[in-house]
Order: structure tokens, then C-alpha cells, then sequence
């Protein structure tokens, strides 16, 4: 399956931003004085919005190339940061709008806003729309996110879908950019349509077909340790997935409590033709809940997601696994090729699962397996310096490094990488939060 690069992908996004702009140079003959200038501005800035919105609905789209090249982690860190421009570009529009208008119109802002509100068409629906946008840009603000259960955060989020719907037609219906050009309309058209299409496809319908497919259905759950199990998934033609050791699928349980929310699990052994297995550690009713399901449990399993996966073969090859983020690594130290160091990072011995068989794994391939447990003080040191990183990973800058776990481990560990002479592009992380 084809996988594209962030480069690519930020490049088209520039050039589409450039057509935007040239479409608004070609439909605006002349701009003249201080309200003209103004309402330039907020035309460019609106259809800027108009664009940007589709990008951000693309970039969440579960498409297969930018999913499998850039990772879910990173197209979702992209979607929250042009989240924040489209908020602030719909807010500037509709501000420099109004101004623009109300001097041209030679009357007071507050007049030209009832007039806008009430005698232009669609603009009532689209500041409703721009309004929407607004809450959920707060709600996504991380201070006021993390406050609230993700499931909150998640269903209000729906609410842009709404907005962009609220706000399509009075782009035609007022923008100077349309309402005389029917290419400009059909291709904007397009876009949108092609977009909502896609969604629709990856985020529904291939699930679905895939549930119809491959027929995913618990087989089993075993207990790896204190708040730890696994859950075994079989099926039927896995094979045709595809699936990476280091990927993960968005599971949905169809019991009576979990069937309405979806959540990301990793695969934590290399995925058979007929058994998938996923490792979960309860932190909340969801991954708690896990260990009460029972063989026959139907499932839809969205996946395989992420770029968390093996390079080029040829370098040696760092894991450096922090809690429950062994999981990823444990699938892909059985199946890496070439010499493999794995360093599992645990505040406590209880805390260490699949010990017996990362050292069966270990004795089998050659390969070296440190276990790094307890406090600083109890290790004597930093156990994610620099030095300490050199001393158990000889040759260690010319190594290829993966790194999971909790993100506080991430960073700390990227750093002492980088400070160990790790070049960036060496460095793979995943992160268990989008
Ligand atoms: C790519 C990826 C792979 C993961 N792999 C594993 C794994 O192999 N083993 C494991 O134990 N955990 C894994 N996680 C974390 C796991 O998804 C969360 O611990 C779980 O969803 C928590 O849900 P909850 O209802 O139990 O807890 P809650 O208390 O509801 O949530 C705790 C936190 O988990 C995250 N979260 C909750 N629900 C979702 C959701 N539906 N989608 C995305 N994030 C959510 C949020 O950051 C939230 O703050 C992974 C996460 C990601 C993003």
C-alpha cells in the first residue's frame, strides 16, 4: 500500500493555499480605499477557512497513504494546530468583514452587522457555523481539555461537520469569488464533495466491510499482571491487512457497553493469519472493561493505522519501551530483523508484562533485553541519560531508535537520544495519546 511524506504532503496543502489566494486575485478586478482593503482581507482570510476546514476533515480522514507515511500521532498533531489557525482565520473574516462593509456603507459596525444578519443570504447560518467553530476550538484548548472525558470531547467535536455544512452555501451566495465564476463553484464543490466522500469511505464503510470480511470476533483474554491483559481477536483472511508489527486498530467491542466508542489499541505480538492480539492496561472504563469480555464478542476493528514501523533494514536497532508502551515494541522486537537491544523502562518488578517471553525472544534471536526497574535512586542515576544510553547500547548513534511510552518517557528519552548523538531522522516514537 502506497505511503506518502510529510514533505509531500505540506507541499500540496501550500499549493492548494496558493490556489486559493490566486482565485480571489483573478475574481478581484480592483481594490479601492480603506473598506475595499478591508473587505479584501476578510474575502482571502474566509476562503483561506473555507480551504483550511477541508484540509483538517482530509487530514482525519483514515486515508491509508498519509495514515501509513505520517502517522496518526503526527496528522493529529497537524489537525489540532490548523485547527487553531481556521478558528482564528473564520474569526478575523467575519471581524474584518463587518468593519469593511460598514465603511463602505458609510454606518456603524453594529447597523452593518444586523444588515449582514438579516438581509444577506446564508450569512445568519454562517455565523451560527462560525460560532460552532469557536466551541470546539475552546474545548480543544488543552487547559479545557483536559478537563473533560474524552468521549465529550470527541461527540462535540462532531459538531464541525455540522458547521461546515452550515457554512458552505453562503460562500457562493455572498463570496465575490463565486457568485459570477460556476468553474470556481464546481471545482469548490468538488473539493468538499470529494472530501466528504472520502470520509465516508475510510471512517464507515471500509470498517464495516472489513467487520463483514474478515469477521473479528474474541477468542480469548488472559491476564499479563496486576490492571494487565491481553484480548485475542481471530478472523478470517488477516493476512490481506497487511499489518505491521508497531500498527494499531481502533477496536470496537459490541457489547452492550463499549458498541458506541472506538479506541486505539496496538498490536502487542506480530499479527497471524487468523489471531491478532492487543495488550490493554486499565486506566479507565474502557481499557478496564476489557477484561470481562467474553469469547464470541463480535468486533469492528478499524486498522492498521500508524508509522510506528520497521525502516530500512541494515542498522542496528534500539527499543526503548516506557510502561505499557512495550506493547508496539513487543511485536516488533520478535520480528526486526538484524541485531535488537530492548530497554523496558518500569517503575516496579509488578509492572514488567510479557517478561517471559521478551526473554524467550531474546535467547532465540541473539539479543540483548535490559530491564530497567525502580526509582532513579533505586537505579542509581538517571536511567535515560545519555551516558547510560552509550554504556548499554554500544555504537549507539549509528542505531535506528523506537521509543514508547507514557510522553513525559518520550521526550525525556528523544532528548538523551539527540544529546547521545542519535541523528533526529533515527528517531521513531509513538505516542498513546492523539
Ligand atoms: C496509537 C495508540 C496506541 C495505543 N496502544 C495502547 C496499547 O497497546 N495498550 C494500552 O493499554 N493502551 C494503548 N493506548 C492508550 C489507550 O487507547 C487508552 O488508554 C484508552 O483508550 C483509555 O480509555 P479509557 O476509557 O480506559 O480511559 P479514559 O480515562 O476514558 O481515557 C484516558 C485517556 O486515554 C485517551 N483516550 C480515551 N479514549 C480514547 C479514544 N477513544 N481514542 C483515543 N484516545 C483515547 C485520552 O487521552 C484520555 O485522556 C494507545 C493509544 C494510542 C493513541
Amino acid at each position: 500500500m502506497g505511503r506518502v511524506s510529510a514533505r509531500a504532503v505540506l507541499t500540496v496543502i501550500a499549493l492548494g493555499a496558493a490556489a486559493v489566494i490566486a482565485l480571489w486575485w483573478h475574481s478581484t478586478p480592483d481594490v479601492r480605499g480603506l473598506g475595499g482593503w478591508l473587505t479584501g482581507a476578510g474575502e482571502i482570510l474566509g476562503l483561506l477557512a473555507g480551504y483550511g476546514v477541508v484540509v483538517l476533515v482530509a487530514l482525519m480522514a483514515r486515508l491509508p497513504p498519509l495514515e501509513r507515511g505520517i502517522g496518526t500521532d503526527q496528522l493529529a498533531r497537524w489537525h489540532a494546530m490548523g485547527g487553531r489557525y481556521v478558528v482564528s482565520l473564520v474569526a478575523a473574516h467575519g471581524l474584518l468583514i463587518l468593519w469593511g462593509y460598514a465603511i463602505e456603507a458609510h454606518t456603524t459596525v453594529l447597523s452593518e452587522t444586523a444588515t449582514l444578519l438579516t438581509q444577506y443570504p446564508d450569512v445568519l447560518m454562517a455565523t451560527v457555523a462560525g460560532f460552532l467553530l469557536l466551541g470546539v476550538g475552546i474545548v480543544s484548548m488543552r487547559a479545557v481539555r483536559r478537563r473533560v472525558r474524552y468521549e465529550t470531547w470527541y461527540y462535540l467535536h462532531l459538531y464541525t461537520y455540522l458547521a461546515i455544512a452550515l457554512a458552505f452555501s453562503h460562500q457562493f451566495a455572498v463570496g465575490q469569488s463565486f457568485i459570477n465564476n460556476l468553474a470556481a463553484r464546481f471545482w469548490w464543490s468538488a473539493m468538499y464533495l470529494t472530501v466528504a466522500v472520502l470520509v465516508l469511505w475510510y471512517r464507515v464503510a471500509v470498517p464495516l466491510r472489513a467487520f463483514a470480511r474478515h469477521g473479528y470476533t474474541v477468542i480469548g483474554v488472559k491476564s499479563e499482571g496486576p490492571g494487565v491483559i491481553s484480548v485475542y481477536i481471530g478472523g478470517k483472511h488477516l493476512d490481506e491487512l497487511a499489518a505491521e508489527p508497531g500498527q494499531f486498530f481502533r477496536w470496537r467491542f459490541l457489547t452492550r457497553a463499549l458498541w458506541w466508542s472506538s479506541h486505539p489499541y496496538s498490536l502487542s505480538a506480530a499479527p497471524g493469519a487468523d489471531v491478532l492480539r492487543i495488550t490493554v492496561k486499565d486506566i479507565g472504563d474502557h481499557s478496564g472493561a476489557l477484561s470481562r469480555l467474553r469469547p464470541g464478542t463480535r468486533v469492528i476493528a478499524e486498522g492498521p493505522y500508524g508509522a510506528f514501523t520497521a525502516g530500512q533494514p541494515g542498522r542496528g536497532v534500539l527499543l526503548l519501551a516506557g510502561g505499557v508502551g512495550i506493547t508496539p515494541l513487543r511485536a516488533m522486537f520478535s520480528t526486526l530483523p538484524g541485531p535488537v537491544t530492548l530497554i523496558y523502562r518500569a517503575s516496579s518488578e509488578q509492572d514488567i508484562v510479557f517478561r517471559d517471553e521478551l526473554d524467550a525472544i531474546a535467547a532465540a534471536r541473539g539479543a540483548t533485553v535490559y530491564y530497567l526497574v525502580g526509582s532513579r535512586a533505586e537505579i542509581g542515576g538517571d536511567p535515560l541519560s545519555p551516558k547510560m544510553l552509550r554504556s548499554l547500547v554500544p555504537g549507539l548513534e549509528q542505531q535506528e531508535a523506537y521509543v514508547c511510552g507514557p510522553s513525559g518517557m518520550i521526550s525525556a528519552a528523544v532528548q538523551a537520544l539527540r544529546a547521545a548523538g542519535v541523528p533526529r531522522r533515527q528517531i521513531h516514537f509513538e505516542s498513546f495519546e492523539f
